[in-house]
C-alpha cells in the first residue's frame, strides 16, 4: 500500500521547481493532488499530466495565494474535486536579495505578502477543511532563515516568520491532530534560481565551498523529505524544522 493512498494534498506553487517535484512524489504515494499555480498553466497543467502517467490524480487550480479570495477559492475547488483535505504544503514563495538601502516599500509588500501573509491565510483557510483525523502541513522555508546572510535580510526576515509561525502553530493544533512542520532548502537549482540570474551569476560555485556534500540541490533532493512529513512515518513528529542543504548551515 502507498503511504498517502486515500489522502488529498494542496500543493502552492506547484507549477515549477520544489513545489512540482513535491506534487509529483505525492501523487506517486497515492495522494490526490491539487497543483496550485499563479500564472503558469501550461506548467501546471505538465505537473498534472505527469503525475496522471504515472497512475495517480491530480488537478491544476489557478489561485494567487498572496490574495484572501484566492486562497478561499483554492480550498473550494479541492473540495469540489476530492472531497477533502489532509496535507497543505506551503510551497509558494519568492526571493529577492537587495542591499537595505535598496529595499522598497513594493519589495517588503510582496515578499512579505507572499511568503508570510499568504502562508498564514492559506494555512488558515486549510485548517478549516481538516476532518477530525487531523492533517499534516509542511511550511517551505529556506536555510537562510538561520544563516541570514547580507543583502538577503528581506527573504530571510520572511523565512524566520515562517519557522517561528510553524513552531507556535504545531502547539496551538497539535490537539486537534495537525502536524505542522518545516522544510528549509539549501540553494536548489529550479526555474526561479535560474530566472533570478543566480545560476548564471555563479552562485552554485559561490557556495560549494561551504557545503559538504559537494553539489547543489535538485528538487528531488526536498520532495521526499514532503512525504516523509505528510505521511503516518512522521506521526509524532511536529513544530520540528528539517533542513535539507547538502550539510551546508
Ligand atoms: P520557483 O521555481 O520560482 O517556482 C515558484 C512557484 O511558486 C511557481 O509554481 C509559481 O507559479 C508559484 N507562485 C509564485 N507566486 C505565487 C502566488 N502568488 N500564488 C501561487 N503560486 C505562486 O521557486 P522555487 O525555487 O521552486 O522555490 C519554491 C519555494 O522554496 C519558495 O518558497 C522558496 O522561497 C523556497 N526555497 C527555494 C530555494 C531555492 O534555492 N530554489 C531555497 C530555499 C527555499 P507561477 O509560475 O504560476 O507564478
Amino acid at each position: 500500500m502507498k503511504k498517502l493512498e486515500g489522502k488529498v494534498a494542496v500543493v502552492t506553487g506547484a507549477s515549477k521547481g520544489i513545489g512540482a517535484a513535491i506534487a509529483r512524489h505525492l501523487g506517486a504515494e497515492g495522494a490526490s493532488v491539487v497543483v496550485n499555480y499563479a500564472a503558469s498553466k501550461d506548467g501546471a497543467d505538465k505537473v498534472v499530466k505527469s503525475i496522471q502517467e504515472a497512475g495517480g490524480k491530480a488537478v491544476a487550480v489557478q489561485a494567487d495565494v498572496s490574495k484572501q479570495s484566492d486562497i478561499e477559492k483554492l480550498f473550494a475547488a479541492t473540495k469540489k474535486e476530492f472531497g477533502r483535505l489532509d496535507v497543505l504544503v506551503n510551497n509558494a514563495g519568492i526571493y529577492e536579495f537587495s542591499p537595505l538601502e535598496k529595499i522598497t516599500e513594493a519589495q517588503l509588500q510582496k515578499l512579505f505578502g507572499l511568503n508570510v501573509f499568504g502562508l498564514i491565510l492559506t494555512t488558515q483557510e486549510a485548517v478549516k477543511y481538516f476532518g477530525t483525523e487531523g492533517g499534516s502541513i509542511i511550511n517551505i522555508s529556506s536555510v537562510v532563515s538561520t544563516m541570514a546572510p547580507g543583502t538577503s535580510s528581506l527573504y530571510s526576515a520572511t523565512k524566520g516568520a515562517v519557522d517561528t509561525f510553524t513552531k507556535s502553530l504545531a502547539k496551538e493544533l497539535g490537539p486537534r491532530n495537525i502536524r505542522v512542520n518545516c522544510i528549509n532548502p539549501g540553494f536548489v537549482e529550479t526555474e526561479g534560481t535560474h530566472a533570478t540570474g543566480m545560476i548564471a551569476a555563479g552562485y552554485p560555485q559561490q557556495t560549494l565551498p561551504a557545503t559538504p556534500l559537494g553539489r547543489i540541490g535538485q528538487p528531488d533532493d526536498i520532495a521526499p523529505a514532503a512525504v516523509y512529513f505528510a505521511s503516518s512515518d512522521s506521526g509524532w513528529i511536529t513544530g520540528e524544522t528539517l533542513f535539507i542543504t547538502g550539510g551546508r548551515r
